[in-house]
């Protein structure tokens, strides 16, 4: 059991005893909103590589990540539950007889609404992991904009691929219904070449911060 442990506010887990993996998170509404550091984290990274961890969390944090992605599934769920009743009822006109009951309240029906239920979310999936890896990537840019330690960046990924041992470019089919975050490699690749602050370009997320 991991167990929470408030330190300036900011939730650590102790995961030491449980894996030797390391993550951080931010999760809540409202009061409860809190950004948590694994202490396997803590351990592995070094201070900056620790602050574009941060970055990157803060990123989630300022950026309404968590309603954004409440939203989405709300709005998801009412959008597959419309789809399931139509597809279902329509299932029952053509194969009543078959399956034994004609009506969608019959209890009857709920390994057929289950299986819809599986087949929906199978379809869904490639939407809500595109939408996922969309904000992992603006929150790599904060992170990065923030501190501008590009190394550190690149980094700590490198630390968290060794650690989880995460495929660095996984496959499309793969990409598509199974990563919630870029690609290790892409990560790298985007915290090696993403500076627009040494050519004087502006930074997206400029507005949030004071110019160091
Ligand atoms: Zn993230």
């Amino acid at each position: 059991m991991a167990v929470f442990r408030a330190v300036r506010r900011k939730p650590v887990v102790r995961s030491g005893r449980d894996t030797t993996t390391v993550n951080a998170y931010v999760t809540g509404l409202f009061g409860t909103k809190r950004i948590v550091l694994w202490d396997t984290l803590l351990a592995r990274l070094d201070e900056d590589e620790v602050l574009v961890v941060m970055g990157h969390e803060m990123g989630h944090y300022v950026l309404n990540h968590v309603a954004q992605g409440l939203m989405l599934s709300s709005i998801g769920t009412i959008f597959a539950l419309y789809l399931i009743h139509r597809v279902a009822n329509a299932l029952i006109r053509r194969f009543g007889a078959r399956f034994g009951f004609y009506r969608l309240a019959d209890i009857a029906s709920v390994p057929l609404i289950l299986m819809l239920a599986e087949v929906t979310m199978l379809l869904g999936a490639p939407v809500v992991n595109g939408f996922s890896r969309h904000l992992e990537h603006e929150a790599d840019r904060f992170a990065l904009e923030i501190t501008r330690t590009n190394r550190a960046a690149g980094l700590s990924f490198v630390k968290l691929q060794e650690d989880n041992l995460s495929v660095p470019y996984p496959g499309w089919l793969s990409k598509l219904w199974r990563s919630s975050h870029p690609p290790i490699g892409e990560r790298i690749e985007f915290a090696n070449t993403y500076r627009p602050w040494t050519h004087g370009e502006p930074l997206v997320y400029g507005s949030y911060f004071r110019d160091p």
